[in-house]
């Protein structure tokens, strides 16, 4: 009766122990996600981890970050790299008007401003800082969005001189590594996101369900916006080479349609591909040629709320010509040009509400024109749109030795 009694106890025991360590993984879980989450997301920390790399990369041994506000007219302290803590009160209590410092005349250029020593500067409240903290040069790097000045970073060496010319330029490879960096945390989080969803670690009610969902939709957004800084970077930095292979055109189609299919179906769109016989052999980056046109069936599918979206394939004197057609709300004239520019996006409530980085089309043209190409735009508002990628049959070594 007692052995009875006590193989129960043991069997209850058991199975309460198995159900703490599955409550106690799950937990941790969700602590490790939620901290990789805040960290990843945190801006301040983001910036503060930005600003620390910068000051390493330019030999520098302070580095600060300051935002414009514009209803101020003056620029405010954000973060600060290699400061003492009596350094940061000074600092962060600065009230620095829009035109009385190297900020103001560098966000005016658009671009930085070297001042090799400090003490040939007229005194203002920054640089009396910055000399009596033992900075005798400074590089000011303006932060300026697509169309609103956002701050500056602010560099500081105690040799005087100027930076070398490689810190100016790094911009394009710090933002590759730094997008790669953001990108490894962020995949893990989004494959955790999916194990809990999946019930792999217990089965979940409804509320955090909701919640991890939410992790799942703002994570893969943020991960779509660094993809597309990365390429971004990649290219600017030079180091997105070309692919070069023999590839069929036909097939690059048909793979673009295969992934799309289910986005235009679930709209209640008719997606149709239309590709001439017999079309020659194709010799470039297959892999990027896929990119931009999965890039612009994906916009076309995107902004169409009813119709249709073609694709169109020929060749036509050593050049092939693929067009994607939609029934969407077409593009003013006025945009037409400005929309193939980075972040740039059309200001109305339809784009808003449609979500997007603005660097889909930047990335295309980039990747269309290091093969030899081109690619516009025809359209007029309310008669939907077609854009037109062209690019030479065969691309050749000459056209990637260009880039
Ligand atoms: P994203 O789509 O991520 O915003 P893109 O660079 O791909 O960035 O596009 C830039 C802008 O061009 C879009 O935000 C939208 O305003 C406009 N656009 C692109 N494709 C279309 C289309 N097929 N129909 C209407 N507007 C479009």
């Amino acid at each position: 009766m007692i052995a009875i009694e006590n193989a129960r106890l043991f069997n209850a025991l058991r199975a309460r122990t198995a159900e703490l360590g599955r409550s106690v993984d799950e937990l941790q879980m969700l602590s490790e996600v939620g901290q990789a989450v805040s960290s990843t997301l945190d801006l301040r920390a983001v910036l503060s981890t930005i600003l620390t790399r910068s000051v390493g990369l330019a030999g520098a041994e302070a580095g600060l970050i300051f935002r414009y506000s514009r209803p101020e007219r003056a620029f405010r302290f954000v973060e600060a790299a290699g400061y003492t803590e009596a350094m940061l009160r000074e600092v962060s209590a600065l009230d620095i008007p829009e035109n009385m410092t190297g900020m103001g005349e560098a966000i005016a250029r658009r671009a930085p401003l070297q001042i090799p020593d400090l003490r040939e500067r007229a005194p203002n409240p920054l640089r009396d800082q910055a000399l009596a903290a033992g900075f005798r040069s400074v590089l000011i790097v303006p932060l300026v969005g697509a169309d609103r000045i956002l701050g500056t970073t602010i560099l500081q060496r105690r040799a005087t001189g100027e930076f070398p010319p490689e810190t100016v330029q790094h911009k394009s490879q710090f933002l590759a590594n730094m997008s790669h960096e953001l990108r490894t945390p962020l995949n893990a989080i989004l494959g955790y996101a999916e194990l809990l969803v999946d019930g792999i670690y217990g089965v979940m009610t409804e509320r955090p369900k909701g919640v991890l969902e939410r992790i799942q939709n703002n994570g893969r957004h943020l991960l779509a916006l660094i993809n597309d800084v990365l390429d971004l970077a990649k290219i600017e930095a030079g180091q997105l080479t070309l692919t070069l292979e023999d590839y069929s055109l036909p097939e690059v189609v048909q793979t673009v349609v295969t992934a799309t299919e289910p986005l235009a179906t679930a709209k209640g769109l008719k997606l149709t591909a239309q590709v001439q016989d017999a079309m020659p052999m194709a010799h470039g980056d297959a892999r990027r040629v896929s990119q931009v046109l999965l890039n612009l069936v994906g916009n076309a599918i995107k902004f169409t709320d009813t119709g249709e979206v073609e694709i169109r394939g020929a060749a036509d004197r050593g050049q092939f010509v693929l067009e994607v057609r939609d029934t969407g709300p077409g593009i003013a004239d006025a945009d037409q040009e400005r929309i193939f520019g980075e972040f740039q996006q059309i200001d109305n409530s339809n784009t808003r509400q449609k979500g997007g980085t603005g660097l889909g089309l930047a990335i295309s043209k980039r990747m269309v024109e290091m093969q030899g190409g081109t690619i516009s735009v025809e359209s007029a508002l309310g008669q939907g749109s077609t854009f037109r990628v062209v690019l030479p049959v065969h691309v050749d070594e000459m056209m990637e030795a260009a880039e």
